[in-house]
């Protein structure tokens, strides 16, 4: 119909599961409160991923997923690979350079839909990866907003220290960062190894500092956190960017996207079929019935990463002298393939059978039903890699975390959950420390023992979550925060929508 054509969204999300996940869970949300049309594009192989995911649903929708064709060993990356979760580590830098040349088909797309349409879409919300897009709705006149499907501190930090790169003008192990005060000062074990080495002509810096400065002519910024939680974060993010920041989350996964693997993960299937004999989504909730409230701790290093083996010996070891119960998701360590089968010889001898036998411990092979497990009253707290994610799942459910950030804003997430929030302690960081067994125990102890620290941060979750429920409610008179500040972006890209002022650069300096 007419309305809903004459109200177009287009979103483009960058090709990783942890990025169009939050993009599909925006896209309903949009959906649901207006009925505007909307359209996914993405990448041939991603948009299969997307429409099977959409099709799965049992909810009716009309999102649209286009194809931008791609073609990826025209770009040198190994055949069929169109996402991050495919992809060796050392050929992730070539599918973002890759992703720059989508360029003209996008254009395409866009222009196609505003021939269709009659006028251009009301806006474009693309990932901050794809900061390119900016150019193509200057072109057709659409409002841009950048989603950054992180919070508003871990992006803030994560374009802040690639941009400008404080860590080079220093020989110190702490600096301060850009945008933030003096008293937050950073250390350089929390920056990824790329990043610890970076000096703005390598790879990396070329491809971030790139679209980062693109997506900072961008019109506004939508970030899947609730204001009333990330206050701080989102203060520092809107001094950076210097145009608004919508703060529209927590954008849990809704019910049709839970449990599902990555795009290229064939693993859930044969979860469910019972490969892994009795270890189902629902066992692993009548599993917890068993045990008391907040009495059991689960573990995961979410869809992508892994510990290394010793790291994971360590922590198999802390875990049993904690004497607490735990599902942990256990995946390959680094080195191999995290998709791979699991060796019992990873684990101390004889542990997977013991924490069995004695229903002490559940190790689940490959992906477990994240949401269900935190919302369960008998998880007591969250051993987690801090993705942002897991992070707002964790808290949406009032379960404080045990942080043990690895790659990409997580260690920033974990600083942020620790120092600003007081929901969060870090264990352990990244791949290059040493975890010994005793910290571990130490640490679960503190978190999860009804000892002062640990009463802290349950109150301390407890009242994140209340925030989380406040900024998203649907009903009633009194709606949600995050859900106002969705519905007052949509007015402003409408109102914007074809006025001489988005075609303007407002790039950044
Ligand atoms: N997830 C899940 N089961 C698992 C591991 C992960 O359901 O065994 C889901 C989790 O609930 C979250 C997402 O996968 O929604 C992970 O996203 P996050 O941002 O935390 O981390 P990433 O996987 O992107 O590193």
């Amino acid at each position: 119909d007419i309305g809903r054509q004459h109200r177009h969204v287009v979103m483009l999300p960058f090709m990783a599961q942890g990025h169009m996940i939050p993009f599909l869970a925006l896209a309903r949300q949009i959906e649901q409160r207006t009925g505007y049309a909307i359209t996914i594009a993405t990448t041939p192989i991603n948009a299969a991923y997307l429409r099977s995911t959409i099709s799965s649903s049992t909810t009716p929708t009309t999102i649209r997923v286009a194809e931008l064709p791609f073609c990826s060993t025209d770009h040198g990356l190994p055949p069929n690979t169109e996402n991050t979760e495919a992809l060796p580590n050392h050929h992730i830098i070539t599918l973002f350079r890759a992703s720059q040349t989508l360029e003209p088909s996008f254009y395409n797309l866009v222009s196609t839909i505003t021939q269709q349409d009659g006028q251009p879409p009301l806006c474009i919300i693309a990932d901050v990866f794809l900061g390119w897009s900016v150019n193509v709705a200057k072109r057709v006149g659409s409002f841009h907003a950048v989603f950054t499907t992180s919070g508003g501190y871990g992006t803030a930090a994560y374009f802040s220290l690639w941009l400008n790169l404080p860590h080079r003008h220093t020989d110190s192990d702490e600096f301060t960062v850009p945008g933030f005060p003096e008293t937050c000062r950073f250390h350089r074990s929390q920056l990824h190894p790329k990043l610890r080495s970076a000096d703005g002509t390598d790879p990396c810096s070329v491809v971030y500092q790139r679209e980062i400065r693109l997506s900072l002519g961008s019109n506004g910024f939508l970030c899947n956190t609730a204001e009333e939680m990330e206050k701080f974060g989102l203060e520092i993010l809107r001094r950076f960017t210097g145009v608004p920041v919508w703060s529209i989350g927590p954008l849990l996964p809704p019910a049709f996207l839970l449990n599902l693997p990555s795009p290229t993960d064939s693993n859930l299937s044969s979860l469910r079929s019972g490969k892994q004999p009795g270890i189902t989504p629902e066992n692993c909730i009548k599993w917890l019935d068993y045990h008391p409230p907040g009495s059991v701790l689960y573990i995961s290093f979410g869809s992508q990463n892994t510990i290394n083996t010793t790291q994971m010996m360590e922590l198999a070891m802390g875990v049993e002298a904690s004497g607490k119960a735990f599902i942990w998701v256990v995946r390959p360590p680094v080195g191999f393939d995290i998709n791979g089968e699991f060796k019992a010889e990873w684990l101390p001898e004889g542990f997977e059978e013991r924490v069995t036998e004695s229903r002490r411990g559940l190790v689940v092979r490959t992906w477990a039903p994240q949401l269900e497990i935190l919302s369960h009253k008998s998880t007591g707290a969250f051993l987690s890699h801090c993705g942002w994610n897991s992070s707002l799942e964790s808290l949406s459910q009032g379960v404080p975390i045990i942080g043990w950030p690895l790659v990409a804003e997580q260690t920033y997430n974990s600083k942020m959950l620790e120092e600003e929030m007081g929901v969060c302690v870090e264990l352990a960081r990244g791949l290059d420390g040493r975890i010994l067994s005793g910290e571990v125990e130490r640490v679960i102890k503190l978190v999860m023992d009804v000892g002062e620290k640990g009463k802290e941060m349950k109150m301390k979750a407890s009242e994140a979550a209340r925030k989380i429920r406040a900024a998203v409610k649907k009903e009633g008179d009194q709606l949600g925060f995050s859900v106002k500040a969705l519905d007052s972006f949509l007015e402003i890209a409408l109102s914007q929508r074809g006025s001489s002022s988005l075609n303007e650069a407002n790039g950044y300096p």
